[in-house]
């Protein structure tokens, strides 16, 4: 199938690459001229495990470009798959205008028949306005179905979930872009859920919401754990073994960041509101969250007794392990609170440096952790990345000024930090002093 991507950000490229890695032919589309310039040259904007070699392979053979020309790219399409960004206004609401400028160079454009597929993340009713934009502004008058398909990958594992999905969301309301859609997700052998327009972009919503209340649950219960001196990892292993309830997504932590949970959590409340529900249980769930960050920046003030003039090592940036996206990643917001009380941050991420850089310009960016950590009164875990579970300890020690690790990732085992000689303060569990 001939299919264009408008938007090559991260679902835009991992959706454009994956399809075309599954025989269609693809056209991906940016504004952005500078990332569609790169990307011609090869090299990918951004750090997603794998997609570097999919779409290195995919353009060789001839199956995926990457275009500037949204209009050429429009007219030579049969699916049009809508992936721009729907970032946050200043009252929470999300900003729908990038999805509305696609929509009005299509209706411009369009002159035969195209399925136009929305995978942003958008609010309920949005399918419909895109409909009547479309269907008011087309000069040719053809035929045209809208289909909302939310997209559910996970970054830094964003092939793996698009390729092997626990679910696709399909909400259509015609047979011909049933059948369109069904064809084109076939080969992926998933189970297809079928819905309205509505219903489907209320999954999306209600899925994200829903494990961001997850989140925010234990980390309820973390805190519960710390005053009653309770270990928060028995607790959600002894929980999670119960298969109503599940093990997944009961981390506690420093609260959830990313481009996904905050700004869906905020809309969805902005959504129920605007449709004439208080959606209480959501806003809670984001006080909890707000409260973790802060609690965390406590527990390390409290541990270093001042701050000002302390040298402090971070490890991780990005939001989650495996990828660059510093989008509302946590990090930032603890970074910011340290600095203001004089901390000097030395900070290490495999991946993310490069983006940290554009949002701090004053912090020392190492090379390795170990680098993070020489000199350093306290180091403090941000981001679970993997090569962090298995540091030579002994030498983070020699290295420290001071033996302190306060983890907000709960990544090693309290006693054997008391064994190795560390402070070690983390979430939920007892600290070790
Ligand atoms: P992104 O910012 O990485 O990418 C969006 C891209 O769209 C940018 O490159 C931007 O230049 C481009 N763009 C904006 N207006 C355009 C236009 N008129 N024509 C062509 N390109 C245009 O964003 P993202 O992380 O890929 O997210 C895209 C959407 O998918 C959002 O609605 C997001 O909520 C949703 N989503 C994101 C994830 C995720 O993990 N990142 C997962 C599921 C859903």
């Amino acid at each position: 199938m001939k299919i264009a991507v408008i938007g090559s950000g991260y679902v835009g490229l991992v959706t454009g690459a994956c399809f075309a890695e599954l025989g269609n032919d693809v056209i991906c589309v940016d504004i952005d001229e500078d990332k569609i310039s790169r990307l011609n040259n090869n090299i990918v904007p951004i750090y997603e495990p794998g997609l570097d070699e999919m779409i290195r392979r995919n353009r060789k053979e001839g199956r995926l470009g990457f275009t500037t020309d949204l209009r050429k790219a429009i007219k030579e399409s049969d699916v049009i798959f809508i992936c721009v960004g729907t970032p946050p206004k200043e009252n929470g609401e999300a900003d729908v205008s990038y999805v509305e400028s696609v929509a009005g160079t299509i209706a411009d454009v369009m002159d035969s028949y195209k399925v136009i597929v929305e995978k942003s993340t958008v609010p309920v009713e949005t399918g419909e306005k895109v409909a009547k934009s479309i269907k008011d502004y087309n000069i040719h008058k053809v035929d045209f179905d809208v289909v909302s398909n939310p997209e559910f990958l996970r970054e830094g594992a964003a092939i793996d979930d698009f390729m092997h999905p626990d679910r696709i969301v399909i909400g259509c309301e015609s047979e011909k872009s049933r059948q369109i859609m069904k064809k084109l997700y076939e080969p992926l052998k998933a189970p297809i859920c079928f819905t309205d327009i509505k219903s489907a972009e209320i999954i999306k919503h209600a899925s994200n919401s829903f494990l961001a209340t997850k989140i925010s649950f234990i980390n309820a219960i973390s805190g519960i754990c710390e005053l009653a001196g309770a270990d928060i990892e028995k607790v959600a292993e002894g929980m999670g073994l119960d298969k109503r309830i599940g093990r997944r997504f009961l981390n506690a932590g420093i609260g959830y960041g990313g481009f996904c949970f905050p700004k869906d959590a905020e809309a969805f409340i902005r959504i129920s509101e605007k449709l004439g529900y208080d959606f209480r249980l959501l806003k809670e769930v984001q006080e909890v969250n707000h409260a973790q960050r802060k609690n965390f920046v406590k527990k390390i003030e409290k541990a270093l007794w001042v701050v000002k003039g302390k040298t402090i090592g971070i490890l991780g940036l990005a939001f989650k392990p495996d990828t660059d996206d510093m989008r509302f990643a946590p990090s930032v917001e603890i970074i910011k609170a340290l600095q203001m009380d004089g901390a000097k941050i030395k900070a290490y991420d495999p991946k993310a440096a490069g983006k940290a850089r554009e949002i701090f310009k004053e912090i020392i960016y190492c090379d390795n952790p170990y680098d993070a950590a020489k000199g350093s009164d306290a180091l403090v875990i941000i981001t679970e990345w993997d090569e962090f579970k298995e540091l030579d300890l002994k030498k983070i020690k020699s290295l420290m000024k001071h033996p302190l690790v306060i983890d907000g990732r709960n990544i090693y085992e309290p006693e054997s930090m008391r064994k190795e000689g560390f402070a070690y303060i983390s979430i939920g569990r007892k600290d070790v002093v």
